[in-house]
């Protein structure tokens, strides 16, 4: 296959991640050049052997250049995209996509105009604790889950400039809450009944530093998602329940456990324990034959790494991994959650 050359717009943090680790591991892409508004960045592209192009048309203008990589910030997704588009190249755009659901639909159309390829960079699609939970889920080796909770807690407030300011798509929800929303809409194939949502400002932005959001799914699956910028202590990144069991997650290293009901012949009568000032049997610990503890397993993933895929889509047709109509839906979700916070 041959690679395709990719111009990066905006060489901050994530722009960077790309070229140095996404892009330079993948062997059907490469990095042509960047163009930043921060000519220290263009600047410190062409350290790197890179092109540092002055302005957005000199990159569009390269012919060279196949496709673009959108890392700027939430706002400028959708002029930078579309631009790319009417140039004839094909685009990879950071998430969120945009910051309303009709932007992206825009998009889309000028892609179709142009018939080039437009995919949201929605990575954490392939992130070890997601995948063994999405096996869990289709698995069920703890029983049909229940209630599926995603939490991401940290304690450094909202990070850098742009993610503070409303008109830039500033703010928790639309940063992390992009990702595990899209996590649990690619593991639940089920339409969503209701959705309650609060968002926090804990720290004064004008944004929202964390929500919690509870979705409730016509399959009956609960999802419990919750983001937090000053959490001092975390609780567990993933917690399941299923009817056989529950699951746990606590950090991105992959600790965590199983606790599996076992199928007994008899009941164990239960022993009370002494609980604060009380007494209680229905909340003590499980006897010791009712439950087996087992390991995490292993993720399986089914799919290719992410720019595998863009190339094939790019050179043979192949179904994109990451499908604008599914992005659509997560950004109707996501439309939804500031609608039920605000209500
Ligand atoms: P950043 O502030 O570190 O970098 C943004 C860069 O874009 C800066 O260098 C800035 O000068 C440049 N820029 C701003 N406007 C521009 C314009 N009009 N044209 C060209 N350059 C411009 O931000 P970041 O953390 O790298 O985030 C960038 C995008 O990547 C955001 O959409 C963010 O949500 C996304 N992101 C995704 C992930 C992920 O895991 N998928 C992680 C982090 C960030």
């Amino acid at each position: 296959m041959k690679e395709i050359k990719i111009g990066i717009v905006g060489y901050g943090g994530m722009g960077g991640y790309h070229e140095s680790d996404l892009i330079k591991n993948n062997p059907n892409v490469s990095v042509k050049g960047v163009f930043d508004i921060d000519n220290s960045k263009v600047e410190l592209a062409k350290t790197k052997n890179l092109v540092g192009y002055n302005s957005y048309e000199e990159l569009l203008n390269d012919n060279e250049i196949e496709a673009v990589l959108v890392a700027t910030p939430n706002d400028s997704h959708k002029e930078i995209s579309i631009k790319a588009l009417n140039n004839k190249k094909h685009v990879i755009c950071e998430k969120p996509v945009t910051i309303n659901s009709d932007d992206l639909l825009e998009i889309v159309e000028v892609a179709k105009k142009n018939d080039r390829v437009f995919m949201v960079h929605q990575n954490r699609r392939w992130d070890s604790d997601y995948l063994i939970i999405r096996d869990l889920y289709k698995n069920k080796q703890i029983g049909d889950l229940f209630q599926i909770e995603s939490r991401v807690h940290g304690a450094n407030g909202i990070p850098g400039d742009w993610r503070h300011i409303k008109k830039h798509g500033g703010g928790m929800l639309l940063d992390w809450g992009v990702h595990i929303l899209d996590q649990i809409l690619f593991m639940v194939d089920s339409p969503i009944k209701n959705i309650y949502s609060d968002l926090s400002y804990v720290l004064g932005d004008e944004v929202d530093d964390g929500f919690v959001t509870y979705i409730t799914f016509e399959n009956g699956v609960r999802a419990v998602l919750e983001v937090g910028t000053s959490n001092f202590i975390k609780l567990p990144r993933w917690y399941v329940k299923g009817l056989n069991g529950s699951g746990a997650i606590y950090d991105w290293d992959l600790s965590g456990e199983l606790i599996v009901q076992n199928k007994l012949d008899e009941k164990i009568e239960l022993k009370p324990i002494k609980a604060g000032e009380g007494f209680t049997k229905t909340m003590a610990p499980p006897s010791e034959e009712s439950t087996t503890k087992l390991k995490l397993p292993n993720p399986s993933c089914e799919y290719e790494p992410f720019y595998t895929n863009f190339a094939r889509v790019v050179r043979e047709g192949v179904d994109p991994i990451v499908k604008n109509e599914e992005v659509y839906k997560l950004m109707k979700v996501i439309e939804d959650i500031f609608k039920s916070a605000k209500n």
